[in-house]
């Protein structure tokens, strides 16, 4: 899989509206998180999200992308469900669920992008396993965004993790950079091998984004034509942070 997108590189007062853009995101990641409760609906976590975009002036990139549009500003992805679940009044929280919250943030002419999952009430041990090293392995990732590495390093870094403990990574859906739009180049998959790829810059700006799955690396798309799962019926999690390369230590956007 790959895309030519192109690679915009992003000057220092470029970085500084999307570390703002960031914060915006992290400030929603932080409201969701809190409401992650049996009973509510995903209906309820996006019009909690849309709230604090429009406190802050941002909307989500996510409302009407692609095609059929997507319907709303964050996806809700419960359990099986790898990424792109679509929110609904209908679809209620459940003890021992886990659920992951993708939201983007456009604020001032720049994206921002990250995603986390949790745990509702008490989880299983496998469920908390899936979420640490999920989580885990996106820092494997950010940790070989440096100058003098390639994006196959970054790739290989996650897969390396991942299935050291047992897990898969999607084939289908990667990581990305970001900027004025939500993809932009170079595309960065969840698996790949080292000293391969694009060499990294400073000004690069990466949405690193582990998908990973209990049982299989194969997925499927829902009838609704947005919810992937995983074709097994497998637990699945999803961690994304907006990162940018620097002339250092690798800086990341998506946090409060
Ligand atoms: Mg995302
Ligand atoms: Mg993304």
């Amino acid at each position: 899989m790959s895309w030519d997108r192109e690679i915009n590189l992003k000057n220092p007062a470029e970085i500084a509206i999307m570390r703002e853009a960031g914060r915006i995101n992290a400030t929603v990641h932080a409201t969701v998180r809190e409401l992650l409760k049996p009973g509510i609906s995903t209906a309820d976590l996006d019009a909690a999200a849309e709230e604090v975009l429009k406190k802050y002036g941002a909307v989500s990139p996510f409302k009407g992308y692609g095609n059929p549009p997507f319907p709303n500003s964050i996806t809700t992805s419960i359990n099986n469900e790898l990424v792109h679940g679509i929110p609904s009044p209908a679809r209620k929280l459940k003890e021992g669920d886990i659920i992951s919250i993708d939201c983007g943030t456009f604020f001032e002419g720049y994206v921002a992008d990250s995603a986390f999952t949790a745990g509702v009430g008490e989880i299983s041990a496998k469920a908390q396993k899936l979420l640490d090293v999920t989580e885990q392995a996106l820092y494997q990732g950010i940790a070989q965004m440096r100058i003098g590495k390639r994006t196959g390093d970054i790739s290989a870094a996650i897969q390396q993790y991942v299935e050291s403990h047992g897990f898969y990574v999607t084939r289908e859906y990667t990581g990305h950079g970001v900027g004025h739009t939500m993809h932009e180049g170079p595309q960065v998959p969840n698996y790949g091998k080292p000293a391969t790829g694009i060499p990294l810059r400073a000004g690069m700006v990466i949405a690193l984004e582990p998908m990973v799955l209990v049982g299989t690396h194969r997925t499927k798309v829902a009838a609704d034509r947005w919810t992937v799962v995983s074709a097994d019926g497998s637990l699945t999690a999803h961690f994304e942070h907006s990162v940018a390369v620097t002339e250092g230590e690798p800086l990341l956007l998506t946090v409060l």
